[in-house]
């Protein structure tokens, strides 16, 4: 089982760098690695090629020395989807040129480590914005296009891999595909949402949107209730182009499941009187100073002494009488602002301590989602796991093979981890799982840390499975490719 953080200590413990057959790993390549979420973390050789030359050349280092290979964007999956223990790890963060833009229609090309932050920044003054972001700017295209990552918008655009037009591919085996979204369809659905799988996006091809402005028209709602939030979606969402609530999970009673929904919409041509400043890139930075006094980079020590059940509960109750009481109920906002609010206080995360955190993230068809998160929520506050951070969207059906998404909506969990809370939360998981399942469920291997093989299994169905299998044996048949998240949820075949 992969390590708590703390109690990796597996660099001391690695004594194979000199396997006998197989030449040596260079020591130095080797680094402590971890989740997003900080719970999970291991040891890798790390690989940082700029070309796909030196990507092939790490492939060979890994082959000469019998080692298997992880593939790693920004390693902003929350659990351990982008580690592989004493593994070769590819970090693609230098494969970050963007290589053709075309203004006029929107089509960009980019190398696999071009994180949302730079593709933003790049199209943004031509009147353009990715078509869909997660909540951090801090990805690479490569780990998007692993994920298949969806937005706050994914009910109305899809997952990223829809707005691909085409991608170059060089598989583990080693050949190199140009796979259009057209031509190959079978493939690109497939190799989208592979979690690095079966080989390396080298080359991505997609299609921006077109905005005539650098704002959104964003509106504040506040829902008593679970069913009042169910009820508020189904009312906005057709003429919403954005749409995300938060719950406070710790309410109960009467509030059970009370939260706060923001809907944002692209402002039409001519609404914006001065879209030339607003599609400025400086004037979606986030500010560093909160109330320009206090730099946000200290920020997250200020929540520290907030960061338990208690002072999760008061900034909850705090957060959803503040919006409640507040008359600003309408206002424009930046893209980056709406989009990234998890970037506003960097490292945030520290302030969830040495255990870190997870994220359990359901997705669950819409028939069934209310009863489905009601319960999910009762049992957490029975077991006394209340999540610090419960955040609601809507989502739709996609083609891809490995999707995570349904017609229905999404309650992503975060949860505090700590030495002794751990095994009891691992526990509680599991019993989340159980309902999730039994509605016909699904759930996302960039939050999981915690899923079974048999959950994993049931979810996604023995065919896609065995399709899932068949295309891993095509494009790597040495099985070289592998992450802690695959081990643990496709263990071994006999
Ligand atoms: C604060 C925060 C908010 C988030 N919000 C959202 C959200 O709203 N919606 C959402 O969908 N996700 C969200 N995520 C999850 C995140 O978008 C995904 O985990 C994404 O995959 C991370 O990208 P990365 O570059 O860090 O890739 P990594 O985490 O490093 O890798 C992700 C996967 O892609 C594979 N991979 C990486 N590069 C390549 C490559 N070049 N070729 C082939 N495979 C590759 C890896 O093996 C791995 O399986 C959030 C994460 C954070 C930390």
């Amino acid at each position: 089982m992969i390590g708590p953080i703390g109690l990796t200590g597996r660099i001391g413990l690695i004594r194979t760098t000199n396997i006998v057959g197989h030449s040596t790993l260079p020591v130095d390549h080797l680094e402590p690695l971890k989740g997003w979420g900080g719970a999970v973390a291991s040891a890798a050789y790390v690989f940082r090629p700029s070309t796909v030359e030196q990507l092939r050349e790490a492939f060979q280092v890994a082959r000469e020395t019998g080692r298997t290979i992880t593939l790693r964007g920004a390693g902003r999956s929350y659990g351990d989807a982008a580690l592989g223990r004493e593994n070769v790890a590819i970090d693609f963060t230098r494969m970050n040129r963007i290589l053709e833009w075309d203004p006029t229609n929107g089509i960009i090309t980019c190398e696999p480590g071009v994180t949302i932050a730079q593709l933003w920044r790049y199209v943004i003054e031509d009147g353009y914005w990715p078509p869909v972001v997660p909540g951090t700017m801090f990805v690479t295209l490569g780990g998007a296009l692993g994920m298949n990552l969806h937005g706050k918008n994914n009910f109305k655009a899809g997952p990223i891999g829809d707005h691909v037009l085409s991608f170059d591919f060089l598989s583990a085996a080693g050949d190199e595909h140009h796979i259009n979204r057209e031509t190959e369809a079978d493939l690109f659905y497939s190799i989208i949402g592979s979690f690095g799988m079966f080989g390396c996006f080298t080359r991505i091809t997609l299609k921006m949107k077109r905005v005539y402005s650098g704002d959104l028209d964003v509106k504040v709602f506040e829902c008593a209730n679970l069913s009042e939030l169910f009820k508020l979606y189904d009312k906005q969402l057709p003429e919403s182009d954005y749409l995300v609530g938060w719950i406070d999970a710790f309410a109960s009673g009467a509030g059970f499941g009370r939260s706060i929904v923001h809907q944002a919409n692209y402002l039409a041509a001519g609404v914006d009187p001065t879209p030339t400043q607003s599609l400025r890139a400086e004037h979606q930075d986030l500010p560093d100073t909160i109330l320009g006094l206090m730099p946000k980079s200290i920020m997250w020590i200020f929540l520290r002494p907030f960061t338990n059940a208690l002072g999760m509960k008061f900034v909850n109750w705090a957060k959803f009488v503040s919006s409640r009481i507040s008359p600003k109920k309408q206002l424009r906002q930046a893209h980056a602002a709406f989009a990234f609010l998890l970037d506003y206080v960097p490292n945030w995360k520290k302030s969830y301590g040495h255990g870190g955190l997870i994220q359990f993230q359901s997705f669950v068809p819409k028939e069934s989602a209310e009863q489905v998160f009601h319960k999910q929520i009762e049992r957490c506050q029975a077991e006394k796991l209340v999540p610090y951070l419960a955040v609601f969207k809507r989502h739709r059906l996609d083609g891809f093979l490995m999707t995570h998404a349904v017609d229905g909506y999404s309650l992503a969990l975060d949860f505090k981890v700590t030495r002794k809370n751990r095994e009891k939360l691992w526990k509680l998981t599991e019993k989340l799982n159980a309902i999730v399942l039994a509605a016909g469920g699904r759930f996302y291997m960039a939050k999981d840390a915690t899923l079974t093989p048999e959950a994993f299994r049931q979810y996604l169905g023995d065919e896609t499975l065995a399709r899932f299998r068949e295309l891993k044996k095509r494009f790597d048949p040495e099985g070289i490719l592998e992450s802690e998240l695959s081990r643990r949820l496709l263990p071994a075949r006999d």
